[in-house]
């Protein structure tokens, strides 16, 4: 242990300190509350994709270094995914690489695409790893807030072509979006789309949440949009689709030059990815329709009860549109301040939930809202609501 004065976190890292998540899990496990806050399901996925990675694991496949772009078989399921999908034709060997995540993939494309000094614009609140990322690659975070408009946040097209300046390399966008539950429209992503082209900017987009979209909300992949197909690095995992958070398999789909670059820090951080739970995802990849259909009317009947109870108890709801989260306002409860709300609620009432301004820059403008996982048992969240009507 040093004795000096100068901190044992490097600077990059400094303002990260712990995340919300562990403060918040602990109070859970201390006051016995509904864990509301971080996003994984209490039910683990198909039984068959299971059985997959078991047969993997004793059929000795994947259980030395696999390749460093991912197995073939994997690869080759991603690459059908996104024609089946979205007519994205992709070349498996060249344009399809298996990550440890989606976490790595962020990681991993903003090491390999940002220098310091660039600006990297994302709208905020945003995912707690890329402000890390963007960091860590030596990158300038540049915010655009999502701002709620008519009961859903919005992305104000003329605020985000104001952000982007001669130092801007790329967009990080998420769609559907964590926390807000927005997902982006087909203009939105238009727009998006030009400005990128117009000022030849890189596009890195997160697509974690894909098959999680409700009602007639559509999720567009941004590298169908013209022009973008050469500049988007697309992010995908099976943690939320195919609820098995703890496999850590997510993949990165782009060009091959984009493709090679990402792959030169992959290759430097963990090398490659976990073997067996690959070949259980490349068949879960390949499940029939009616898997994700079922997947999202299940998901639909959770986001409708959690969001029903939510507003019964007096929160005001932004009805999600996609993902496992539903972001709400606690101003028609008499409170502004999301965190001291979070910090009491195990207390007053038995559920966790996690204050959306850890997700923003500008904390004043997350201040009053609070975020729910509705990824649980329908009769966890049935409790859950009974338990929030005491406020
Ligand atoms: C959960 C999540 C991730 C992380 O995915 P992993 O595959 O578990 O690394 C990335 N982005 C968003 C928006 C998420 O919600």
């Amino acid at each position: 242990m040093t004795s000096s004065a100068r901190p044992l976190l490097n600077r990059r890292l400094a303002e990260f300190g712990t995340t919300i998540f562990a403060e918040m899990s602990a109070l859970a496990l201390a006051t016995n509350a509904i864990n509301l806050g971080q996003g994984f399901p209490d039910t683990d996925g198909p039984e068959q994709v299971r059985e997959a990675a078991v047969r993997a694991l004793r059929d000795g496949r994947g259980n030395q270094y696999p390749p460093g772009p991912g197995v073939p078989e994997l690869r080759t399921a991603i690459a059908d995914h996104q024609k089946r999908r979205y007519g994205i034709g992709l070349d498996a060997d060249r344009e399809v690489l298996v990550t440890a995540g989606a976490t790595e993939a962020i990681a991993a494309s903003l090491l390999a695409l940002v220098e310091p000094g660039d600006e990297v614009v994302a709208f905020e609140p945003y995912y707690d790893s890329y402000a890390a990322s963007i960091a860590l690659a030596g990158g300038t975070r540049v915010p655009v807030t999502l701002r709620p408009h008519d009961g859903r946040f919005r992305l104000d097209l003329d605020e985000l072509r104001a952000a982007v300046t001669p130092r801007t390399r790329l967009l990080l966008v998420n769609t559907p979006h964590n926390p807000t539950g927005t997902v982006l429209t087909r203009a939105e992503l238009t727009a998006i789309a030009e400005l990128a082209v117009e000022r030849d900017l890189l596009v890195v987009t997160d697509e974690v949440y894909e098959h999680l979209t409700f009602d007639d909300a559509e999720h567009v992949p941004l590298a169908t949009l013209p022009g973008m197909r050469e500049r988007t690095v697309t992010i995908g995992s099976a943690g939320k689709t195919f609820s098995f958070t703890g496999w850590k398999v997510g993949w990165v789909t782009s060009s091959p030059e984009l493709v090679t670059a990402v792959r030169s820090a992959k290759q430097f951080l963990t090398y490659v990815s976990a073997g067996p739970f690959q070949y259980a995802v490349a068949e879960a990849l390949a499940l029939p329709d009616s898997y994700f259909t079922d997947f999202r009317a299940d998901m639909t009947a959770k986001r409708d009860l959690l969001s029903a109870g939510l507003t019964e108890a007096g929160f005001s709801v932004f009805r999600p549109q996609g993902t496992y989260f539903v972001t709400t306002d606690i101003r028609p409860l008499g409170f502004d301040d999301g965190f001291a709300f979070c910090r009491a609620l195990p207390e007053r009432c038995g559920v966790v939930a996690i204050p959306n301004a850890v997700f923003y820059d500008d904390r004043a403008a997350g201040a009053p809202f609070v975020r729910f996982a509705f990824c649980k048992r329908q009769d966890v969240l049935a409790e859950a609501v009974g338990r929030l009507k005491r406020l």
